[in-house]
């Protein structure tokens, strides 16, 4: 049996990585986690049989741990609830399926424990890439990729020679807007951004595909998990999310991961590295697939990804910023009280005004999301 824990269990990532377990049926699940959703995760828990779970609201926890008084269940609740989740004895794995720089504090502390862990949360390496790694390194732990993107790197980079990688090519599908010039965005509704057109992801991230601040989080993510430089790292769009990214070597050869979008296979992969098992699903026809198309990135359009390549090149706090930005402008555009341009100049104007801060420490990480929270409530006033 692999035994795992789950942060975020009710997300996206969570409930198919779940989805994983209940097909392969020789994974334990020693803990699951939520922010608020306890309907889903009492059903989860009635399923999974977990020992713990974690509530991040503490009214929330206090309600489901009377909904499941007559299961064996512990319900924790908080920052403390994260990091029991997180260090749970037995478990060999922790899945980071949780949104948010929340993610940092219960990753190291699994790191510690000598979990290894199977990262889908973007801002914990976006914004503290040069802790984690280096800890993963002392504590010998792996971190392996859920990110569809960064496992087909880390796909491609198997039986290849590290010291051998000359760049990554990172895959952008472009997201629902390409082709569109700026003027055309101006008057785009939650509705018209949430419309992905390959992938079935969370309210957050589908946004952000949108804008492609997305693969500006995964250049960076890219950059701390693959150990190059901003400059190694190429975006290339390839609509039909088909291949799902490459690396090229340094004789020039291009190895590259490709199959049909499903997050499943990222996430099987992860848990079982390096054993491939039987997923069931659909498959690549070659011979119904017409074509397979590339284009360069519009930057002037998407200047987001551009914004993520400066905050990844440049480091310190400014990823933390880009990300904490990013994120609350978001929350303000899906409560449509921003416009979806305002998006990527929320950003810039917080990057401008911050003062970039050197190999910062979780504290200092934590206190630039907080003071940019508190520019953008200001400038919002
Ligand atoms: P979702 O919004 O679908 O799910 C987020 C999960 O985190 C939910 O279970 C949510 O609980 C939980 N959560 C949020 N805040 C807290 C908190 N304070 N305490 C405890 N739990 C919390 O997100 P996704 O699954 O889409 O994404 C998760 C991460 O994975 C993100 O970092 C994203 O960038 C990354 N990712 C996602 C991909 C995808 O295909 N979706 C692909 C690659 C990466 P609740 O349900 O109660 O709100």
């Amino acid at each position: 049996m692999k035994k795992i824990a789950i942060l975020g269990s009710t997300g996206s990532i969570g409930t198919q990585t779940l989805e994983v377990a209940r097909t392969n049926g020789d994974i334990e699940v020693l803990a699951l986690s939520a922010n608020n959703n306890i309907r889903l995760l009492e059903e989860q828990i009635r399923e999974f049989h977990p020992r713990l779970a974690a509530v991040w609201n503490e009214e929330k926890a206090k309600q489901l741990r009377e909904n499941v008084r007559d299961t064996d269940v512990k319900i924790v609740s908080g920052m403390e609830g994260l990091l029991e989740v997180a260090a749970i004895p037995e478990s060999e794995i922790l899945v980071t399926a949780i949104v948010g720089m929340i993610g940092i504090l219960p990753t190291i502390e699994a790191i510690k424990a000598g979990k290894d862990i199977a990262l889908a949360n973007k801002e914990t390496l976006v914004t503290a890439g040069h802790i984690i790694m280096p800890l993963a390194k002392q504590y010998n732990v792996s971190i392996l990729p859920v990110d569809s993107e960064h496992s087909a790197i880390f796909q491609s980079l198997q039986g290849g020679q590290r010291k051998a990688l000359h760049k990554i090519l990172l895959t952008a599908s472009g997201g629902p807007f390409r082709g569109k010039k700026r003027a055309e965005l101006a008057h785009i509704q939650v509705e018209d951004a949430l419309r992905h057109p390959n992938w079935e992801m969370g309210r957050k991230i589908t946004i952000d595909s949108s804008t492609m601040v997305n693969k500006g989080l995964e250049v960076i993510e890219a950059k701390w998990l693959f150990g190059v430089d901003i400059e190694q790292i190429e975006v290339v769009v390839q609509p039909q999310s088909i291949i799902h990214s490459m690396v090229e070597y340094e004789d020039g050869a291009i190895i590259a991961q490709l199959g049909t979008p499903d997050m499943k296979l990222p996430i099987q992969y992860a848990l079982y590295y390096p054993e491939r098992r039987y997923l069931p699903g659909e498959r690549l026809d070659f011979s119904t697939l017409s074509q397979i198309t590339f284009e360069k990135p519009d930057l002037d359009t998407f200047y987001g990804l551009r914004l993520a390549m400066r905050a990844g090149k440049e480091g310190g706090t400014l990823p933390t910023v880009f990300n904490a930005a990013n994120e609350r402008a978001v929350a303000l555009f899906l409560d449509r009280k921003i416009g979806y341009l305002q998006i990527t100049e929320m950003i810039q104007a917080c990057m401008e005004h911050h003062h970039n801060i050197v190999n910062p420490t979780v504290e200092q990480i934590l206190e630039t999301e907080r003071e940019t929270y508190d520019y953008i409530r200001c400038e919002m006033e």
